[in-house]
């Protein structure tokens, strides 16, 4: 524990230990607390003060890795401009929006595991309806639809996020990969950490699903 800790834990916290430190390692004897990998000397690694029971002292991430996991880390040390608490500061580092963009990368592919379509709440106040092309209101509710991408020969399902009322218009689309038919099964199974009330306000927001050429008693043809 103490070895991936740079500064000896046992002394005394320098007077004004900055709250971020964007450097190139300086050794390879740190290690990255997002993937537990070593970071390698010289890559760029984001320091993340911590109070621990030993003391003050950084904690290091692959900037990489910061930015997929930790963004909010990564947006303050950006804010305070991390890179001037080095000892050396990086001649080199990514913008802020390439890292945002990093990260968007990391989440599409979490998302991509999940189950589509459910119902969550926007945790940035950055993504654009993909239907509408609005920025999504921060902590508002959303609905994740499938949408059907090609790779190569291959077509894989691509989690898109809209608003309610976009999902009806969205559905009409040839490339939605999320069929009105058993929907709103799929949300309520699939719609982690909301509550009914608000998946039945949801429901209701979105309102009728195009499709349903008789899908209750004449089956399609
Ligand atoms: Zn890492
Ligand atoms: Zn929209």
């Amino acid at each position: 524990m103490a070895s991936e800790v740079p500064s000896p834990p046992a002394k005394a916290p320098e007077p004004e230990l900055a709250p971020y430190v964007l450097e190139g390692a300086r050794s390879s004897r740190s290690k990255c607390k997002s993937c537990r990998k070593k970071i390698d000397k010289g890559v760029l690694r984001l320091g993340v003060l911590i109070e621990g029971p030993y003391g003050i002292g950084y904690l290091w991430h692959h900037l990489t890795c910061a930015a997929k996991r930790r963004l909010d880390d990564v947006e303050e040390a950006y804010a305070t401009e991390a890179w001037k608490q080095a000892k050396e500061p990086p001649e080199e580092y990514p913008t802020i929006e390439e890292l945002r963009k990093v990260n968007e990368e990391a989440e599409e592919k979490r998302q991509a595991r999940k189950q589509i379509p459910w119902f969550e709440v926007d945790p940035s106040g950055r993504a654009k309806c993909k239907n509408c092309g609005d920025i999504m209101e921060k902590g508002s509710l959303r609905v994740v639809l499938g949408r059907e991408v090609e790779f190569g020969t291959q077509y894989r399902t691509m989690p898109i996020h809209v608003h309610p009322a976009c999902v009806a218009e969205e559905m009409e689309k040839a490339d939605c990969g999320t069929e009105a038919d058993g929907f709103e099964h799929s949300v309520r199974q699939n719609s982690q950490g909301l509550s009914e009330e608000q998946i039945d306000s949801l429901l209701k927001e979105i309102g009728e699903l195009p499709e349903s050429e008789g899908d209750d008693d004449a089956p399609p043809l």
